[in-house]
């Protein structure tokens, strides 16, 4: 019994006295491009922690976070708490930018063509962009190799394209090549077909050549529900958009383009039978927990890695939609690396309605990591809009998460995925008060219930 006892004494020391542990910067003596930066970690919670001085808040998990301002070139950060003292060196490489010269360099233009030029699509996947710049939400299509496109300019790493008279966008230099045996590159629909595979409308369209086109997703104002196709460089239509509607009674949920060889397959998913007593049952849903193996994700004040609370988050999901009746496909259920590629081809090849993939949320240096709390959900294409505000609402409302909201966001496992995709960032790894909640697996508990919840009040709402 006195051993006991002592080694009840021994353990709740050890509990209250937490060895002062940094986890972010990730090790002294790094070089930082920013001028602010901040620190994350874990210490005593009986004992004041200071940063060169500063009196810092640890949150009664043992957790902390402090932003700091750094000046060019070495900076240098003492720790201290109950008796220990860590020492940080950080070279911060970021510089004032230079007061502006007289002599100002104008802006780079577009440098014109006289004639436009003929060009094909090097690769699959390639991307046409709203804006000369390869990130952003400015995608406006993906197109497959062997696409002709005429180009009419070129501005740095991209050439400008003509789609239409009032339609310009931008292809990257190294996604096109011309082609001298051209012929030319309008384009003639010859037939076309129409089928209701029951899963699938699939629409097919014989082309004379491949030719550019755009996706709308509820284009048309008499229909609150659909999807616009634009045809460009039709030989009936040379200098505006042959343009075509896809009406549908129901939400989208997911949908596909591809050439094979000169036939355009249009594919969109039919809406699945909904039960209103019973909504998840019978549909369909990819659950994947973000990261795994060798990436661990963000690392959390206390030291816990994001892939291990993303997977525990999405066993527990996979729970609860299989015992509410949905198919439930997983992307990973250990601790290994998958890569996004793998990550899409199981969503798309499993046929999945929807797809949810589960994060925990970070920050660059330049933001405080203690004025970002709670859950955000991301979507890429607006059909997936009502299920990413559902989803919030849901974890807001059953995990009690601050709202961090809803956004547009290119992430490749949302963008590739033909269904209706979102990303969930349940809260934030390097702030003390959500990182308490996050290794708490009652809290993770509720998430993984509320997410269940938020899909299927959406899939409710479809048919009410
Ligand atoms: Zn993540």
């Amino acid at each position: 019994m006195r051993y006991l006892l002592l080694i009840v004494i021994l353990f709740s020391t050890a509990l209250n006295a937490l060895a002062l542990d940094v986890v972010y910067p990730k090790k002294d003596k790094v070089s930082i491009k920013c001028k602010t930066t901040f620190f994350v970690g874990s210490a005593d919670t009986k004992s004041p922690l200071t940063i060169n001085g500063v009196k810092v808040p640890v949150h009664k998990s043992g957790g902390f976070a402090h932003f700091v301002q750094l000046k060019p070139g070495e900076n240098t950060f003492t720790l201290k708490s109950n008796g220990e003292v860590l020492v940080y060196k950080i070279n911060s490489t970021w510089r004032p930018a230079p007061p502006p010269s007289k002599d100002k360099k104008p802006s780079p233009q577009v440098k014109v063509f006289p004639t436009p030029r003929l060009v094909y699509t090097a690769d699959d996947k390639t991307p046409i962009r709203t804006t000369p710049v390869s990130a952003g939400i400015n995608r406006i299509v993906h197109l497959q190799k062997g696409v002709p496109l005429y180009i009419d300019g070129e501005l740095g790493r991209f050439y400008r394209v003509t789609l239409s008279s009032t339609e310009k966008y931008w292809v990257a230099k190294n996604s096109v090549k011309a082609d001298p045996q051209a012929k030319g590159g309008k384009s003639a629909i010859i037939s076309k077909a129409f089928k209701d595979t029951g899963k699938y409308l699939v629409y097919t369209f014989n082309l004379s050549n491949k030719t550019p086109y755009i996706l709308k997703e509820n284009s048309d104002d008499d229909f609150k529900n659909g999807l616009g196709l634009n045809f460009y460089n039709m030989v009936v239509r040379p200098d505006t958009p042959y343009e075509l509607y896809f009406p549908l009674q129901h939400q989208l949920f997911g949908y596909s383009a591809e050439f094979k060889d000169e036939q355009f397959i249009l594919t969109i998913r039919k809406m699945p039978e909904i039960s209103p007593e019973n909504p998840l049952k019978n549909i369909t849903i990819t659950v994947d927990a973000g990261h795994g193996g060798s990436e661990k994700g963000a690392i959390g004040c206390l030291g816990d890695y994001e892939k291990d609370i993303t997977l525990d988050v999405a066993l527990k999901l996979q729970k609860e939609l299989r015992r509410q009746g949905a198919i439930v496909v997983m992307t990973r259920e250990s601790d290994e690396k998958v890569p996004l590629k793998k990550r899409v081809e199981i969503t798309n090849e499993s046929d999945s309605s929807i797809f949810v993939s589960i994060h925990g949320n970070a920050l660059p240096d330049n933001l405080n990591p203690l004025e970002h709390r709670g859950t955000s959900v991301f979507y890429y294409y607006p059909q997936a809009k009502g299920l990413a505000l559902s989803i919030l609402n849901a974890i807001n409302a059953g995990a009690g998460t601050k709202n961090d909201g809803v956004r547009q966001g290119s992430l490749a496992v949302v963008r590739n995925t033909n269904a209706l995709s979102v990303l969930i960032e349940l809260a934030y790894l390097i702030n003390p008060e959500d990182n308490a909640l996050l290794v708490n697996e009652k809290f993770r508990e509720k998430c993984a219930k509320a997410i269940a919840q938020g899909i299927s009040d959406y899939l409710k709402s479809l048919v009410q």
